[in-house]
């Protein structure tokens, strides 16, 4: 039997929360059942917001927890070189191109479509999709913006990606914790629109470094929130644009707050360090969590 791969790729931009800890500890579980691997990524391309103390947290908060990982951990702002060779690829075969639009721009965009009768269509989570000027830029223009230090992010032109894999997409989803079982889903990549894969000065996004650091680091089983679901789309296209394999997956449940909602990073009483000052213990934690 093949070895199998987890991982738990935090982004260390604030404390962890009772929903990390039910998917590292999930994934922990699931790693030990199997035999398998569990390797941690620390996810902190955005340099702005993620910080070596929080970073420093969150390994404490994983330590604490009892999670054991393989090392060295791979800490995606290290590898920039590598995500930017693969950007570079992108652009060489016309499948990205520089956006220009402030959000200004693109709500003043929508506002006056809208204004005209035309509902603007929404991604999964609700925010407006590019609007298609800037793909329609002549090459001179955009090379003009850019030598004129115009602030840009690079956008993939799904519609040119799609064409380019040629054929419908689709991954393979575990019907529950147990991994027996999968489905087929239907990747839908363009319910995301031309989605960000780079900003002028970070050559990668979320979407970029997931799906190549995934496949670097031979991760066969990504566990999951169910929050990330339906993005998964737009990973199958990019693993199928870079000839990546395809791992299996499985989004899980949520944990959430006592108001019903998702619990978010700035929710101090669920985050795990408050937690553990309170008092608490890992099992008190697993307890929570119903592991
Ligand atoms: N870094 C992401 C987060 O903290 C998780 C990415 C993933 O599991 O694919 O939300």
């Amino acid at each position: 039997m093949t070895l199998l791969t987890f991982r738990f790729a935090p982004s260390p931009n604030g404390d962890l929360h009772l929903g990390h800890a039910y998917s590292t500890l999930l994934n922990q579980k699931l790693a030990n059942a199997s035999d398998g691997r569990l390797l941690l990524r620390i996810e902190d391309i955005d340099t702005t917001r993620c910080t070596p103390q929080f970073e420093a947290g969150v390994l404490a908060d994983l330590k604490w927890l009892g999670l054991g990982w393989e090392e060295p951990v791979r800490r995606q702002s290290e590898h920039f070189a590598e995500y930017k060779a693969v950007l570079d690829r992108l652009i060489r075969e016309e499948l990205v191109y520089p956006a220009f639009m402030s959000r200004g721009e693109i709500r003043a965009f929508i506002t006056d479509c809208e204004k005209r009768g035309r509902d603007w269509p929404r991604d999964p989570d609700g925010v407006p999709l590019y609007p298609p000027t800037d793909k329609a830029l002549p090459m001179r223009e955009r090379k003009r913006r850019i030598d004129d230090n115009q602030p840009f992010a690079w956008r993939l032109d799904v519609g040119a990606a799609l064409a380019h894999v040629g054929k419908g997409l689709a991954w393979a989803e575990f019907t529950d914790e147990t991994l027996s079982a999968t489905r087929p889903v239907e990747a839908r990549p363009r319910d995301w629109g031309d989605v960000i894969v780079a900003r002028r000065d970070i050559p990668t996004s979320y979407h970029l470094a997931v799906v190549m650091d995934d496949a670097l680091q031979g991760v066969s089983h990504i566990v999951r929130g169910q929050d990330l679901f339906s993005a998964t789309g737009v990973q199958r296209l990019l693993q199928e644009l870079l000839g990546l394999p395809q791992p299996a997956y499985f989004h899980h449940r949520l944990i959430l707050g006592p108001d019903g909602r998702k619990l978010s990073k700035s929710l101090g009483d669920s985050g795990l360090a408050a937690l553990r000052g309170a008092g608490a213990s890992p099992d008190d934690i697993r307890r929570i969590v119903g592991l």
